[in-house]
């Protein structure tokens, strides 16, 4: 298992709304300093949101990147960095939906239930442009769906109905006043009421 970077820097995180969260984002192809910088900071900014994953344009930038610190169905802990990720799903019989919650931290505070593969295996390269190949199953496979998705402009409030995604909206307007707006840089308020949330990404 590769070893995150420990000494970025907290950024804010980026909101639903931005345009940078709803378009295609543009492929990695420059991997020196400046994409180690951003990768180590993007770890950081996980890390400090307690989230499972967070994709670059969570940060504001538009790069096909996510990091990811997410423990699989049997609790096994993944981690890794992937630049222009490819997702591969199962079809046919081994296609089978797992109903869990779900929730974005550039939506904080809210979740609801998004059927998605409960399998996953996405490839890429990581931050020095090598080859890397990551799967799994449970939370480990909805991440790697979620982050993959944030870097096509893909949020998964488009992939719910618009009974669930207006419910949803509801919920995070009524938390949005416990998120300051450089949140994760300030601290959640009101953190005593977030304890028993699921996991964000
Ligand atoms: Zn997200």
């Amino acid at each position: 298992m590769p070893t995150l970077p420990t000494n970025g820097s907290v950024l804010p995180i980026t909101r639903w709304g931005e345009d940078v969260m709803h378009r295609v984002n543009q492929p990695v192809t420059d991997f020196g300093d400046d994409l180690h910088k951003l990768v180590a900071d993007m770890v950081a900014t996980m890390n400090a949101a307690e989230g499972v994953g967070l994709a670059a344009n969570q940060v504001g930038v538009d790069l096909q990147l996510f990091v990811f610190d997410c423990p699989d169905r049997d609790g096994v802990r993944h981690q890794g960095v992937v630049c222009n990720p490819k997702l591969e799903l199962p079809e046919g019989k081994d296609r089978h939906l797992d109903e869990g919650e779900e929730g974005c931290l550039s939506l904080p505070g809210a979740f609801t239930k998004c059927a998605r593969p409960d399998y996953a295996k996405v490839t890429g390269v990581d931050e020095h442009g090598n080859p890397v190949s990551y799967e799994g199953n449970g939370l480990l496979a909805r991440c790697l769906q979620h982050e993959t998705d944030h870097t096509q402009g893909m949020v998964f409030g488009d992939r719910l109905s618009r009974k669930y995604k207006k419910r949803l909206f509801a919920e995070a307007e009524e938390l949005a006043p416990d998120y300051p707006a450089d949140w994760p840089v300030s601290p959640m308020l009101n953190a005593e009421s977030h304890e028993d949330d699921p996991v964000s990404e």
